[in-house]
């Protein structure tokens, strides 16, 4: 039965409803109700303008709406008179085909045609800086080696705990924080999910953090690589697939390498042969390719991978076997749209699936110190253009994720390409003035 938010307002003592929805670019875009209209807006949705937000539409088009998903609803546990409802874009009574969290259902649904449903994992890393955004937040914060910092994790304590509360309030069953191996980083972590409620965490997550992070005067960050020289913010994907009951884990078989499954083995086929196309989604800005080929970091590694390789437990490669019965996508990074995340996984998953994809052979090496060795896996893409070339090269990939949101998602995507491909930087001015 759906939850009727009007009585889970008074029940609450709740007197605005955000009606938030996600666009192409991650952006989270919301409607302040207050509890006296939300009966009708649950039944009608809130009215955006579509053309004002990352969408691809024109302001010819008629109303966008943001039908709530009641299931969704968050009450603010920072802001008790105010809840968060994940909203689906709908315009003339149809699913905007491009919105993300339509998308993500729409594969969902497609996947369970399969007798496969899909639960993942984020790891959203994230920075503390100063509110005007231009350095760390803690001026101790210098270690070479700063991952797991006791004393540095401590410092930030009051912003950590906060927010750590508050996700066991929500009963996410968060099970550990920690100091990141960035200066200003830091990573928490809670109970993996079904990819749709994953992604509504997900989301929520990035606003809780933000949020508490600016009542304490601070700026939380997930930008990939916010700065030069330390490690950049990833968001790794932990996937598992299983039966529709979501009581067998499909990818579990001890009896296979690293346990994972044949089945599990063929869905990871299909994330290597769409992952350089699939990085134009998970690696989404002009910045993330500053994370995934980057130069070794002041703490001695990137974390990050640059080549399409997958291993059993080791974290060089872009895809690790932590144990049985999932694998982890390294790729990822912290600009990554949550919807989009676990749509294109699932994607790309379903796709191996169904054409029994191999993922080649596994490569037990050190990629950073061994990785010119392999020379018959490709490299990821350099450049956010490349990404997009390779995602508009692979037409199962674009096709899986729907023609209308592959056009959208490439037009915005080459806008923001060369606009960053006509900034006068002061690079070129140093290397070109004395040619
Ligand atoms: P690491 O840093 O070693 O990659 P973390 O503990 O930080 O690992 O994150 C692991 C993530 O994987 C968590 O979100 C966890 O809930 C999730 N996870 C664990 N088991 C599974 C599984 N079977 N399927 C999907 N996700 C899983
Ligand atoms: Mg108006
Ligand atoms: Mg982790
Ligand atoms: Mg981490
Ligand atoms: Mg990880």
């Amino acid at each position: 039965m759906t939850l009727d938010l009007a009585t889970f307002a008074k029940d609450r003592g709740i007197k605005y409803f955000m009606i938030s929805y996600t666009d192409l670019f991650g952006g989270q875009r919301a409607k302040l109700v207050p509890a006296e209209a939300i009966a009708d807006m649950q039944k009608d949705g809130a009215g955006f303008a579509g053309f004002a937000t990352w969408l691809d539409l024109t302001p010819a088009h008629p109303d966008l709406f943001a039908l709530p998903d009641a299931s969704s609803v968050i009450q603010l546990p920072w802001k008790k008179d105010v809840a968060w409802v994940a909203a689906d874009c709908v315009m003339e009574d149809q699913p905007v085909e491009q919105a993300p969290r339509v998308m993500l259902k729409r594969l969902i649904a497609e996947a369970a045609k399969e007798g496969l449903r899909v639960k993942t994992g984020v790891e959203p890393e994230f920075f503390l800086i100063s509110a005007d955004g231009s350095k760390i937040s803690d001026e101790f914060d210098t270690a070479e080696k700063p991952c797991y910092d006791q004393q540095a994790v401590m410092r930030r304590y009051d912003v950590i705990a906060e927010i750590c509360d508050y996700m066991l309030e929500l009963g996410w069953k968060p099970y550990q924080n920690d100091h990141e191996d960035a200066n200003g980083q830091f990573e928490m972590n809670w109970e993996y999910d079904d990819a749709l409620q994953t992604a509504d965490k997900h989301s929520f997550f990035k606003f809780m953090v933000k949020s508490v992070a600016e009542k304490h005067g601070l700026r939380a960050t997930f930008m990939p690589k916010p700065f030069k020289g330390l490690t950049g913010n990833g968001c790794h994907a932990h996937i598992s697939v299983w039966d529709l009951d979501g009581k067998t884990n499909a990818f579990a078989d001890k009896e296979m390498p690293f346990g994972l499954s044949a089945k599990g083995k063929t869905f990871l086929g299909g994330i290597m042969k769409h992952a350089s196309a699939l990085a134009a989604v998970t690696n989404p800005t002009v910045n993330s390719y500053k994370r995934i080929n980057a130069p070794r970091t002041i703490s001695g590694a990137t974390w990050a991978p640059n080549t399409v390789t997958w291993t059993g437990n080791n974290r060089t490669h872009m895809v690790r076997v932590p144990g049985p019965g999932r694998f982890e996508l390294r790729l990822p990074d912290g600009a990554v749209n949550p919807y989009l995340l676990q749509a294109i996984i699932i994607a790309a998953g379903l796709n191996g699936v169904r054409a029994n994809a191999d993922p080649g052979r596994h490569y037990d090496i050190d990629m950073y110190k061994e990785g010119h060795t392999v020379t018959d896996a490709p490299r990821l893409p350099l450049n956010l253009l490349d990404a997009l070339r390779e995602y508009d090269k692979d037409e199962e990939l674009k096709a899986a994720l729907g023609q209308s949101f592959s056009s959208a998602y490439l037009k915005l995507k080459h806008q923001e390409w060369n606009a960053y491909a006509s900034h006068f930087t002061e690079w070129e001015r140093q290397t070109t003035l004395d040619i």
